[in-house]
C-alpha cells in the first residue's frame, strides 16, 4: 500500500506548535499539503512553521471568532480548506471528583470540547462550499483513550474527550451528505509537554516509565505514530471512513488489565 498523501490539499492543524500537533503539521507538510498551524504559543508556532515549511496563525480555539477568522483567512489565502486537524487540548489537574474545581473543568471543556466544536463547525462550513465543481473535506479530532474509558486523566479531561467523541459521531452523520468525513484519533500516553507536566517528569523518564507498562512490551508511542494515524484519516485512503475513533494505544483499551 502506498503511503497516504495530501498533495494539493490545504490543512489547518490546531495545537500545531507542540507535541502531537507539531508532528502532524510536519508530516502533513512533507506529505504534500499546505499547512497552517493555529496555536496560542506564538514563539513555538512560528519556529515550527519556519522549520516545517508551514505558516503560523495565532488562534485561540476557545474564541469562536478567532476560529472563524482563521478558517476565513486560510480560505482567502489558498482558496479552499480540505483538512482540519482539531488537536489543541489541555489537561489540567482538576482534582478528584469530590474536590473538582468547576472553574478548571470549564477551562478544560472550553479548549477540548467547545474549541473543537468551533473548529468542526467552521471547517465544515468552508468544506461544503463547492470548489472546482467538488466539495467535501476531512476533519480529524485528536481525542484520547480517555474518550472511551475513565482512569486516563482527571474526570474533567475524560468528560471532555467523551463529549468530543460524541460530537465527532454526530457531525459525521450530518456532514456525510456534503462529502465531509469526520473522525477521531485516540492515542494513549505520548511523552509531550502536556503529559510530562502532568507526571512531573521529562520525556525520557516518561518514556522509560511507559515502556514497562505498555501491552506492546518494549515499545513506546511517539507523537509521530499518532501523526501517521491522523494523516491516514485525513487522506483519500480513508475515503469511506467517517464517524470512526482510530485508537492508537497498543491494545491498552482492548484488554482486561487483570490479565497483564
Ligand atoms: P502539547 O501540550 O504538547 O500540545 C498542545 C498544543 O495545544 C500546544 O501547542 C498548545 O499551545 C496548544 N493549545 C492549548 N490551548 C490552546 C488554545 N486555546 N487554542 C489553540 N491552541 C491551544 O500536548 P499534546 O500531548 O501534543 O496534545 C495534543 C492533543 O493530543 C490534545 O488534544 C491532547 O488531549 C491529546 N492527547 C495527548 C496525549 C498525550 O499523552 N500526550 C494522549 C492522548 C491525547
Amino acid at each position: 500500500m502506498s503511503k497516504p498523501r495530501l498533495d494539493g490539499k490545504v490543512a489547518i492543524v490546531t495545537g500545531g506548535a507542540s507535541g502531537i500537533g507539531e508532528a502532524a503539521a510536519r508530516l502533513f507538510a512533507s506529505s504534500g499539503a499546505t499547512v497552517v498551524i493555529a496555536d496560542i504559543h506564538d514563539a513555538l508556532g512560528e519556529a515550527v512553521a519556519a522549520s516545517a515549511g508551514c505558516t503560523y496563525m495565532r488562534c485561540d480555539v476557545t474564541d469562536e471568532e478567532q476560529v472563524e477568522a482563521t478558517v476565513g483567512a486560510v480560505v482567502g489565502a489558498h482558496g479552499r480548506l480540505d483538512v482540519m486537524l482539531s488537536n489543541a487540548g489541555v489537561l489540567l489537574p482538576t482534582g478528584s471528583v469530590m474536590d473538582m474545581d468547576l472553574a478548571e473543568l470549564d477551562r478544560v471543556m472550553a479548549v477540548n470540547f467547545r474549541g473543537a466544536a468551533a473548529c468542526v463547525k467552521h471547517a465544515a462550513r468552508a468544506m461544503v462550499v463547492p470548489r472546482n465543481g467538488a466539495r467535501g473535506g476531512a476533519i480529524v479530532c485528536t481525542a484520547s483513550v480517555a474518550s472511551l474509558q475513565g482512569g486516563f486523566g482527571p474526570a474533567s479531561y475524560t468528560a471532555s474527550k467523551h463529549a468530543l467523541l460524541g460530537l465527532v459521531r454526530a457531525a459525521a452523520g450530518e456532514l456525510g451528505r456534503h462529502g465531509v468525513r469526520v473522525n477521531c484519533v485516540s492515542p494513549s500516553g505520548v511523552a509531550t509537554p502536556m503529559s510530562c507536566a502532568l507526571m512531573g517528569v521529562g520525556p525520557e523518564e516518561l518514556e522509560a516509565m511507559t515502556v514497562l507498562h505498555n501491552v506492546l512490551r518494549g515499545k513506546v508511542l511517539r507523537a509521530e505514530d499518532v501523526a501517521e494515524a491522523a494523516l491516514f484519516l485525513a487522506s483519500e485512503q480513508a475515503g469511506f471512513i467517517s464517524g470512526h475513533n482510530l485508537v492508537v494505544d497498543g491494545a491498552t483499551t482492548a484488554i482486561n488489565p487483570a490479565v497483564l
